[in-house]
């Protein structure tokens, strides 16, 4: 628990998390390629189709701020996400350096 609930967050921009939100289930409904490169272009391009909403919160208020912007941009961001899977699927960059490190995955940018 935070101590002090007074405390404001930095600004954020929560676009990001309702785009967060909806990209898998929308990317699950394609059949697009589900890599991790592949899902954050898609990510990006529609984030960048959308207005960004930086807000600053005190602790407590950021999901109810969160479901407001939800509610109030949710067609806009479905249509961003479906619009940046088009644009990601006739040109994927994942054939680019595929490097493991750490038992996972990264990508290495060209
Ligand atoms: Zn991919």
């Amino acid at each position: 628990m935070a101590e002090n609930s007074n405390e404001l967050t930095r600004p954020k921009n929560y676009m990001e998390d309702v785009v967060f939100k909806h990209l898998d289930s929308i990317i699950a409904s394609t059949d697009c390629c589900r890599c991790q490169r592949c899902r954050m272009d898609i990510a990006a391009y529609a984030l960048n189709q959308l207005p960004s909403k930086y807000v600053v919160t005190r602790e407590g208020e950021v999901y109810s701020k969160l479901l407001e912007l939800q509610q109030q941009f949710e067609t806009d961001v479905i249509i961003a996400i479906v619009k940046a899977i088009e644009v990601v699927r006739k040109n994927p960059r994942h054939n680019e350096e595929l490097v493991e490190k750490n038992g996972g995955k990264e990508w290495r940018m060209q």
